[in-house]
């Protein structure tokens, strides 16, 4: 076994390396020999991106059979190939697909499955993966095995760092699929329509909690995300009292976002909350109890009433905005 040959599996989205999976490979090449992994349609044409984020070499299997059937024989050539190479680790983006792959080569392999990780470090063949866990525990995993470790990170984790100057080594992969896997397959795509920048891509992000009061309130939320061209977020709170859809919420069991400003508004700051944004650059919270955790994770705290202070804000931005300011 190579000591820290770390693999990333690159999933394609319409052709192009999924970002998560990027981000993953970023940080693989800082640890150690990175190489990609990728399958589907496009994957021979993503090796050079691949090589740009860090991968020295890139195992490709350029076959359309896995662009609709991915899990499955996904899975099995992954399987093989690792069998024949044995990296250290294969790490994953967590998306779907990424976590039906994982979920079914552990079992195979009889490797272990670390999932939701923010971090990892190698230490003399040391695995210490973070995994919040009721906040931010760090869970260490010390394999008793030589097998390959498993890990799927969350979107955002680790920043896109592109090096310079890698042209990676292309390996064809040499798998044939058995029409007997190509039983799950996507059958239609839906793509929810969205106004503004993603949250995950966002610079700017505003989020509403409870303190909002009802759910009508929330658009003072939405009209300062906005003016300031930024994003909506919200806590679990407001989600769960069904004043706005799942895919806006921000923490531990919502989303890990890292924007350059973070406007908390209405939000009392549990640690839950703090998991997924505490890695914002500047964060600011407006809330009227002086004593709400949330202002001290916070660079600046306003004490006040949100129902007030957003739209006063929201209308001097406009004004400065008309101003040319
Ligand atoms: C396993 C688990 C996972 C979880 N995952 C998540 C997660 O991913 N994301 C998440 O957000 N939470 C998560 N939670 C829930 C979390 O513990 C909190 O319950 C939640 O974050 C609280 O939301 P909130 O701040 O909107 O509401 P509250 O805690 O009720 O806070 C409301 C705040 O608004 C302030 N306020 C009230 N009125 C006003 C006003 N007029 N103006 C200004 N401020 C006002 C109050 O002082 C208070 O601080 C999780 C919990 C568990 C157990």
């Amino acid at each position: 076994m190579m000591a820290d040959t770390i693999w990333v599996w690159v999933e394609l989205n319409q052709g192009k390396p999924f970002r998560g999976s990027l981000e993953v490979l970023s940080k693989a090449a800082q640890l150690g020999a990175a190489e990609a992994v990728v399958f589907g349609s496009g994957a021979r044409a993503a090796a050079p991106t691949l090589g740009a984020y860090g991968a020295s070499k890139v195992y490709v299997h350029d076959d359309a059979a896995y662009d609709d059937y991915m899990a499955m024989p996904a899975a099995a050539t992954l399987g093989a190939l690792i069998e024949q190479q044995r990296p250290a680790l294969l790490l994953f983006a967590t998306t779907y697909d990424g976590r039906d792959v994982a979920a079914r080569l552990s079992p195979m392999l009889g490797s272990g499955l670390i999932t939701d990780a923010t971090d990892f470090s190698l230490n003399g063949g040391e695995l210490r993966v973070s995994v919040p866990w009721g906040g931010e525990n760090i869970v260490t995993a010390t394999l008793v095995h030589n097998g390959t470790k498993l890990v799927l990170f969350r979107p955002k984790a680790f920043a896109l760092e592109e090096h310079s100057g890698i042209t990676p080594t292309v390996e064809e992969v040499q798998a044939s699929i058995d029409p007997a896997l190509l039983r799950a397959r996507i059958t239609r795509r839906v793509e929810q329509a969205a106004e503004g920048p993603g949250l995950e891509d966002a610079a700017i992000i505003v989020s509403g909690g409870r303190g909002l009061g009802k759910p009508e309130n929330f658009s003072v939320v939405e009209a300062l995300a906005n003016v300031l061209g930024g994003a909506v977020g919200a806590t679990r709170a407001v989600v769960d009292a069904g004043w706005v859809p799942y895919s806006y919420q921000v923490g531990q069991t919502g989303k890990t976002v890292k924007p350059t400003l973070y406007i908390a508004v209405g939000i009392s700051g549990a640690i839950q909350h703090l998991a997924g944004m505490k890695g914002s650059k500047y964060i600011v919270a407006i809330n009227r109890d002086e004593n709400a955790p949330i202002f001290s994770a916070a660079d600046l705290g306003v004490v006040g009433d949100a129902l007030t202070i957003v739209p006063q804000l929201t209308e001097e931005l406009k004004r400065r905005k008309a101003a040319g300011g």
